[in-house]
């Protein structure tokens, strides 16, 4: 293309993440002609500085976990060493491999790049930084969110989520701000890498709108992990002290950490897009409001993703992109279904959750038969540290069906998935019931729970023989 050229196409896609470029590819697959712009680099969030590297750094935080438990099982081994080097090394040579894989997979499909900004000058017409003009039948906006830094005296100290995986070297102490997914995830894996980790919430629990047996237990295993946990903390400052960072508490009390990283949620992608030129407005947490098919409420727009704040997970916009392309140049699908979608926070231990929690639950089933089973697993029998597996089905009592499950220990997420088919085909306890354990497992505590417990007693109270 020259500078001043247009290009006509069927889609246009803004934003190379997950959502983006599943749409352009599908879409193209059914013979579209689809561009799509990306001002970064190609695989969003997830790939890039999210759920990708997040979990490699997770995984290595578990190392040393799995060294003390084998000393039990008969295992000795010499000092052992770790080297932040090689691991963010490691991490962004794997993401390097995907980026190129996505890139490739575009390419493949026969989807234009550019890779630049690009903002709507009208409603079917894109102009990219370089000044090229896109004339296009259909716009997807895929642009996902960005980390929100809290506003405070010192606030320009904090790291985000997207500062770890560059960080040069490990510090000694960290303090992470926030008790959602990111801070509890960043938290247990500077944990378990060895920094000494303080986590500042400002709730009184952490995970807002989670169960509370998992935002209990998830507490209890924190602090046992040794990371402090600060609830009811609210940062009024920070001031740089020395090598590191006094962080200063309204109620009076500080502590000092050599980093401090702000996990205070996200917000949607959306300056600089030209949005309201082509007429489309924000709702009050700055998203693009949309229909159940992803159509903002100008004919020919389209978003998903976290731009559009429904459901914030990778899965659910690649779910969405792959809607809307199929709406418009496919076969008509069902519009996605943004119920019981099953999520999984990679805290140590992790969490996998589907399903409304206890509290909701209690609303929308008066009947609610809650099941629950916290026990410690044979594979730690032999290990110093017991850690617990919780493990809790809701049951609506007329009905009979499972309507949610809330795992917390080894493997939850891998669990979960398997419960939220079970979950969407509308399973019964009966149907549980019958079905023959798999054992010695964690999961066969799912088909041998047995008596329902009576009205949200503590965890404790309720736990079964270890
Ligand atoms: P969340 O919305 O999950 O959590 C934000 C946290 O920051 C909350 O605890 C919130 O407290 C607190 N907070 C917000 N504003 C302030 C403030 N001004 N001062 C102090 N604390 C504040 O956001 P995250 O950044 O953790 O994650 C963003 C999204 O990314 C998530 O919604 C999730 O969908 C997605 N994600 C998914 C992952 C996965 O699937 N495993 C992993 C990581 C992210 P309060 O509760 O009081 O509002």
């Amino acid at each position: 293309m020259t500078k001043t050229s247009i290009l006509d196409v069927d889609l246009f896609v803004i934003g190379a993440g997950s959502g983006g470029v599943r749409a352009a590819r599908i879409a193209a697959g059914h013979g579209a002609a689809v561009a799509i712009a990306e001002s970064d680099r190609v695989g969003g969030t997830c790939v890039i500085r999210g759920c990708v590297p997040k979990k490699l750094l997770v995984v290595a935080s578990r190392f040393a976990e799995t060294f003390d438990a084998a000393s039990g099982f008969g295992w000795s081994h010499a000092g052992r060493h770790f080297d932040w080097k090689t691991l963010i090394g490691n991490t962004q040579g794997e993401v390097a491999r995907l980026e190129s894989l996505y890139r490739g997979n575009l390419e493949a499909s026969g989807v234009v790049l550019c890779q630049e900004h690009a903002c709507l000058v009208d409603a079917h017409t894109i102009r990219l930084r370089s000044g090229r003009l896109i004339r296009a039948r259909h716009i997807l906006v895929a642009t996902g969110a960005r980390a929100v830094r809290p506003e405070f005296p010192g606030a320009e100290h904090l790291l985000s989520s997207d500062d770890l995986f560059e960080l040069p070297a490990l510090p000694r102490s960290f303090c992470v701000m926030g008790g959602g997914y990111i801070a509890v995830e960043v938290a247990g894996l500077l944990a378990g890498l060895g920094v000494s980790t303080t986590l500042v919430h400002r709730g009184s629990q952490l995970l807002r709108g989670f169960d509370e047996d998992l935002q209990r237990s998830l507490h209890q295993a924190l602090v046992e992990r040794g990371i402090r946990v600060e609830l009811n903390a609210v940062v009024s400052r920070v001031d740089a002290a020395g090598e590191g960072f006094q962080i200063r508490l309204a109620d009076g009390r500080s502590l000092a950490a050599d980093r401090v990283l702000a996990a205070t949620g996200r917000r949607p992608n959306t300056d600089g897009l030209g949005l309201e030129a082509a007429g489309v407005s924000l709702d009050g947490a700055g998203a693009i409001p949309v229909d159940q098919d992803s159509r903002t409420r100008i004919p020919g727009i389209f978003a998903v993703g976290d731009v559009t704040n429904r459901v914030n997970l990778t899965p659910v916009a690649l779910r969405e992109g792959q809607a809307v392309a199929e709406l418009l140049f496919g076969s008509r699908t069902a519009p996605v279904d943004h119920r019981n979608v099953p999520t999984a926070v990679f805290s140590t231990p992790e969490i996998g959750t589907v399903g409304p929690s206890e509290q909701q639950a209690r609303e929308l089933y008066p009947r609610l038969q809650v099941y629950r089973s916290s026990f410690v697993p044979l594979a730690s029998a032999l290990s110093r540290r017991k850690d617990r597996m919780l493990i809790k089905l809701l049951v609506d009592g007329d009905s009979g069906r499972v309507v949610a499950a809330h795992l917390l220990g080894t493997d939850a997420a891998e669990l979960i998935q398997l419960m939220a088919v079970a979950i969407r085909g509308g399973l019964t306890k009966s149907d549980f019931d019958a079905t023959v354990a798999v054992h010695p497992t964690v999961a066969e505590e799912l088909v041998t729970l047995r008596m329902a417990v009576p009205a949200a007693p503590s965890m404790a109270a309720a736990a079964t023989v270890d």
